[in-house]
């Protein structure tokens, strides 16, 4: 008996990945075509916060009802993630019908879904593909519809196709990157690199931030840039964040020198800082890795933010558990200084295209003296990005910035590198420049 989902009495996931094997065995032994869609609430964390986590499950249960309604008697239905729904659809004659159930499942989402005074069009993305024509592989199939889905909504489309061969064009290494970001952790691709952080005025090492390396047996080094986009994208983000988390305490808490306490920084994405369950997820990694030595900091930007009171609330349970909270990359995007003294963080991170223009771009200087003065009031530490010169780094200085990273000091190094440094540079008189420390 399959494992099905409480809220719509559909199969789960795991369930899925069973159905679809055996729907993709059976068109191979019947030589038929086989459809797979994949359908996505968007925004489904806005709908949750802004009508309540019961409001999100009925919502869940009615987008359920209606692809049973597109259903014929041979498709099967699954949820297949928190708002994501499957469709199998088995011998289908070609892609014009997949393209069909999908504008039927749009179709009928228009019309408004209403509870408790609420009307609301259940806005979703569908992705999908064919077998044998884009794979003959079940998760391969489930990638290449979710990839689908993923390049549909970046593109702003309701529906999307995975593209056939001829027309694959240049999207097809996008296809090959994400097949082979997927497997990234089990072929032990994936490293956790450091980069030092160091308090301006008594030039202590604070920390140090984690950044994540990808290197593939094919392509050698992938970008971050490009692979962690990608990696939220497709949903992968969340396994590589987790194994990002217990490598860090694990590797950082091996580590010999006299520094003392060292804060470690891990860059958290949006989807994980509003999923309810990160606390746990935070504490289960600190049972397993955690170390007196090593005092652990999430690094969330201010996206993160707009979920509004929940994500304070989960924040606030958090820092409970002894991890600290940075704001990273502040300035870019979405500034909240409308509720900044209701955040329950610790620091404040100035992205680096402010710093690098700090010299040259008066505006930038003005905008990094404010953040500044603003985060101090607030009482967060401020910690500058991207200082590669020591111009940059007296004018933060003077500015009244706390701490600092960049190229200037070091690079994000290895593990056995960054541990090395650390032990040269506590050794080195404090008041020496830094090229005789690195
Ligand atoms: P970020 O969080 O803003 O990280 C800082 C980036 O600035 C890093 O790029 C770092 O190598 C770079 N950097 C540091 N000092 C300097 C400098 O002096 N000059 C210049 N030009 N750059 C400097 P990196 O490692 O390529 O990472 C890029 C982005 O990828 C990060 O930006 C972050 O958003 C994301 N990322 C990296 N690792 C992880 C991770 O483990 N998890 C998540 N979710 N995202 C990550
Ligand atoms: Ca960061």
């Amino acid at each position: 008996m399959h494992a099905r989902d409480d809220i719509t009495d559909l199969p789960d996931r795991r369930a899925f990945v069973d159905l679809l094997k055996d729907a993709v065995r059976d068109a191979g032994q019947r030589d038929t075509n086989l459809g797979l869609l994949v359908v996505d609430i968007d925004r489904f964390t806005q709908i949750n916060v802004a009508y309540g986590y019961g409001f999100g499950d009925r919502v869940l249960a009615h987008l359920a009802a209606r692809l049973g309604e597109v259903a014929r008697p041979h498709d099967r239905i699954a949820r297949v993630g928190d708002n994501r729904f499957a469709m199998i659809l088995p011998r289908l004659m070609n892609r014009g019908h997949g393209e069909l159930a999908s504008q039927k499942v749009l179709r009928l989402l228009e019309i408004p879904f209403e509870h408790d005074d609420v009307r609301l069009r259940v806005p979703v993305t569908i992705g999908g593909a064919l077998c044998p024509q884009h794979a003959t592989h079940a998760g391969q199939l489930l990638g290449k519809a979710e990839l689908a889905l993923a390049i549909a909504r970046k593109e702003d489309r309701r529906y999307g196709f995975a593209p056939d061969s001829a027309a694959a064009g240049t999207l097809s290494d996008q296809w090959d990157l994400e097949m082979e970001l997927s497997n990234a952790i089990d072929r032990d691709e994936l490293a956790m690199y450091y980069q030092p952080q160091v308090h301006i005025a008594d030039r202590r090492v604070i920390g140090v931030e984690a950044l994540m390396r990808w290197k593939n047996r094919k392509r050698g080094m992938v970008p971050p840039d490009v692979f962690i986009p990608l990696a939220e994208r497709t949903g992968h983000i969340r396994k590589m964040t987790l194994w990002a988390m217990n490598t860090v305490l694990r590797e950082v808490g091996q580590w010999r020198h006299e520094v003392g306490p060292l804060t470690v920084s891990v860059n958290m994405p949006s989807e994980l800082v509003a999923h309810s369950d990160l606390p746990e997820l935070l504490q289960n990694a600190l049972q397993l890795f955690g170390s007196p030595s090593v005092r652990p900091m999430i690094e969330i930007t201010e996206r993160s933010l707009m979920a509004g009171d929940r994500v304070i609330a989960q924040l606030k349970r958090i820092r409970e558990l002894g991890v600290r909270v940075s704001i990273d990359d502040f300035g870019t995007g979405y500034s909240c200084l409308a509720y900044f003294h209701k955040i329950p963080a610790d620091e404040l991170k100035i992205d680096k295209s402010f710093v690098s223009r700090l010299l040259t771009d008066t505006a930038s200087a003005d905008i990094t003296m404010l953040i500044i003065d603003l985060a101090h009031r607030f009482d967060l530490d401020v910690v500058a990005e991207g200082v590669e010169d020591q111009a940059t780094l007296d004018k933060l200085a003077s500015s009244g910035c706390d701490s600092v990273q960049g190229y200037f000091f070091a690079k994000p190094m290895p593990a056995a590198e960054c541990e090395a440094w650390l032990q040269r540079f506590v050794r080195a008189d404090p008041g020496s420049s830094h090229g005789m420390l690195a």
